[in-house]
C-alpha cells in the first residue's frame, strides 16, 4: 500500500511539479533554445539601442502630434503588425514546409481549411468580418476615447528615451499584468452561464490557426483582450514611453499570433521566460476545451489546479513519443544487425 502511494506521488512529482515541468519544456528546446535568446536578446537589448537612433528622427514631430498621432498611428500599426504575423504565418499554412510541420502541435489533425470546404468558408467570412469591426472600429474608438477623453501621458522625447533595463522591466511588467487580466477574464468567460453568450465564438475553432487569435465577441475582445493587454501600460501611466508602448503591441501581438498558430516553434524568443505557456498549451485548451487559461505564464493555472489535464496529456504524449523512438531505435538496431548478418 505504502509503496504504490510513493509511486503514485512520484508520478504526481513528474507531472505536477513546476521544476519538473520547467526541466521538461527547455529539454524539449534543445538546442534552438540559443536561438530562442538571440532572439529575445535581439528585442530586450537591440530594440532601446537602435530604437533610440530611430527615435532621433521623429521624436519632435510625435511629440508635437502625439493627440492625433496615438489613435491613427497605434491603429495603423496594431493592423500592420497583426497583418505582418498573418502573412509569416501564411506562408508556412501554403507551403507545408517539412522543418516546420514536424514543429505542429497537432500533427495527425486537420487545419480547418481541410476539412468542410462550404463551413470553412462560412466560417473564413465571418472571422474577417469580425477582425475588420476590431481592428478598424472597436480598437481606433478607443484610443480616440483614450487620446481626446482620458488623455495621454506618455512620455515622448528623447531623453527620456528609456534604457535597457527599465524597457525590460516595463515590457515584463506588462506581460505579467496581461497574463494576470488575461487569465482571471478567460476563467470567469468559461463558467457555463457566460460561456455560450461570449467566449463559445473563439472557441468555434478546435485546431486553431494564426488569424483567429482575436476572432471573439465583442465583449471577449474588450475584457479580454484589449484590458489586459493595456493593462500594465495603464497601470505604469507617465513612466511608459510611447516607444515601449508600441514595442509591447508589436511583442504581444506576435505571442498572440503565434501562440494560435498551431507550431510549437522551439526557437520562439516570447517563450524564454521560466514558466512559460506554450502554442502547445493553448491548442490543447481548443482542442480540450478544458484548463489551461493562461496567456503568458503557467502560474496562475497551476495556483488555480487547472493545469492538471494539460500536464497528464502533456506527459503522456511526451511517454508514447519516447516510447516510439525507443521502438523505433531498437527496430532499426534490429535491421541494421540482420542487414549485416546478410551482408557477411
Ligand atoms: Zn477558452
Ligand atoms: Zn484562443
Amino acid at each position: 500500500m505504502s509503496e504504490k502511494l510513493s509511486k503514485q506521488q512520484e508520478l504526481d512529482t513528474k507531472l505536477y511539479s513546476l521544476i519538473e515541468i520547467e526541466k521538461r519544456r527547455y529539454k524539449q528546446k534543445g538546442l534552438h533554445l540559443i536561438t530562442a535568446f538571440f532572439l529575445w536578446a535581439c528585442f530586450f537589448i537591440g530594440f532601446p539601442i537602435y530604437g533610440k537612433v530611430l527615435w532621433s528622427y521623429v521624436h519632435e514631430f510625435v511629440g508635437q502630434n502625439l493627440k492625433v498621432l496615438y489613435p491613427t498611428g497605434m491603429s495603423f500599426l496594431h493592423t500592420a503588425f497583426m497583418l505582418t504575423w498573418y502573412g509569416l504565418f501564411s506562408i508556412l499554412y501554403c507551403q507545408n514546409n517539412t522543418l516546420f510541420e514536424k514543429w505542429r502541435v497537432n500533427k495527425n489533425g486537420k487545419w480547418p481549411w481541410q476539412k468542410d470546404k462550404k463551413e470553412w468558408e462560412e466560417l473564413k467570412q465571418k472571422t474577417y468580418k469580425c477582425l475588420a469591426l476590431h481592428h478598424l472600429v472597436v480598437f481606433p474608438i478607443i484610443l480616440l476615447f483614450d487620446s481626446f477623453v482620458t488623455g495621454l501621458k506618455y512620455k515622448t522625447s528623447l531623453e527620456q528615451f528609456p534604457t535597457i533595463g527599465e524597457f525590460f522591466f516595463q515590457i515584463l511588467f506588462c506581460m505579467i499584468c496581461e497574463d494576470f487580466g488575461f487569465f482571471w477574464s478567460h476563467y470567469t468567460l468559461h463558467h457555463p452561464k457566460l460561456y455560450n453568450s461570449y467566449h463559445k465564438k473563439h472557441h468555434e475553432y478546435e485546431q486553431p490557426y494564426s488569424i483567429t487569435a482575436e476572432y471573439s465577441s465583442l465583449p471577449e475582445y474588450i475584457l479580454g483582450n484589449l484590458i489586459p493587454s493595456s493593462l500594465g501600460i495603464k497601470l505604469m501611466g507617465s513612466r511608459v514611453h510611447i516607444f515601449t508602448a508600441i514595442a509591447w503591441m508589436m511583442w504581444r501581438t506576435y505571442t498572440t499570433a503565434e501562440v494560435h498558430s498551431g507550431y510549437e516553434i522551439p526557437f520562439s524568443p516570447v517563450r524564454v521566460f521560466p514558466l512559460s505557456g506554450s502554442s502547445y498549451f493553448h491548442n490543447f485548451h481548443h482542442s480540450h476545451n478544458v484548463g489551461a487559461y493562461g496567456s503568458y505564464f503557467l502560474f496562475w493555472d497551476h495556483f488555480m489546479k487547472v493545469d492538471r489535464d494539460f500536464q497528464k496529456y502533456r506527459y503522456t504524449e511526451n511517454m508514447k513519443e519516447i516510447e516510439k523512438q525507443t521502438t523505433g531505435d531498437q527496430q532499426t538496431g534490429y535491421q541494421d544487425s540482420t542487414s549485416n548478418k546478410k551482408d557477411e
